[in-house]
């Protein structure tokens, strides 16, 4: 990967740069610039690394890019979907999500438990391109057949370490089968890797992955 200085050297759609100088930030933090260009080149990534490095743009910037230079996104199953541990964080994440959309073609959904199932699953008939939420209760829906994500092109697990402490193998394990697209993407956010679950979700989710770990003690 060549050294990059600002949001510009990525190479990313213009309404995307716009929605990064909104938010005031100059430049990539270290994640963003070793994680951003590998998911541009399709590579499957783990990365660890503390709390506040940055690691929502460094999947959420490249996801969009995706999206948005890929097919067009009028009515078709879900293309990317992100995983959180908790209804704080994937709303959270769902925020950020909210101000790289605007101006674009994109759409998406939060679903998260605690919430009534019944609306969020007309909210899923609609077919958002990209899912935001937490496993137990997407896992519902997508037995319930009020999602399908055979053509899941994303599968984004933020905080993976959480999830797993939280009890959600069978969980992701379950919906990563449902999602066994030839050419689906997978990205694993961890603040750590000393984790044995961590290995065994990497093993059974990522294809030969890029490993970007900084600043977390490795
Ligand atoms: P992590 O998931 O690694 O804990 P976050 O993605 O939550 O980190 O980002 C931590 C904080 O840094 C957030 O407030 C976010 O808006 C901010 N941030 C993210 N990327 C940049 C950047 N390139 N420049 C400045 N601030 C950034
Ligand atoms: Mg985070």
């Amino acid at each position: 990967m060549g050294f990059i200085l600002v949001f510009q050297d990525l190479r990313l759609d213009p309404r995307l740069l716009r929605s990064v100088q909104h938010l005031g930030f100059a430049k990539p933090t270290d994640i963003q610039q070793e994680a951003i260009p590998a998911v541009l080149v399709g590579r499957d990534l783990i990365v660890s690394s503390k709390t506040g490095s940055g690691k929502t743009l460094a999947y959420l910037l490249p996801m969009m890019q995706r999206l948005l230079k890929s097919r067009p996104l009028s009515k078709q199953d879900a293309r990317a979907l992100i995983l959180a541990p908790t209804r704080e964080l994937a709303k959270q994440v769902y925020a950020q999500l909210r101000l790289f959309i605007a101006n674009t073609p994109v759409t998406a959904a939060l679903i998260v438990g605690g919430e009534n199932f019944n609306d969020q699953e007309r909210l899923l008939k609609r077919q958002p391109n990209v899912i935001v939420a937490t496993p137990g209760r997407f896992l519902d829906h997508l037995e319930h057949k009020s999602v399908f994500i055979q053509g899941l092109e994303l599968l984004i697990l933020d905080e993976a370490d959480r999830m797993l402490d939280l009890g959600f193998m069978p969980q992701l394990n379950a919906i990563n089968k449902a999602a066994d697209h030839r050419l689906r993407q997978t990205l694993m956010f961890s603040a750590t890797l000393d984790h044995a679950e961590v290995d065994e979700l990497t093993l059974s989710l990522l294809k030969n992955p890029f490993r970007v770990a900084l600043g977390s003690g490795h």
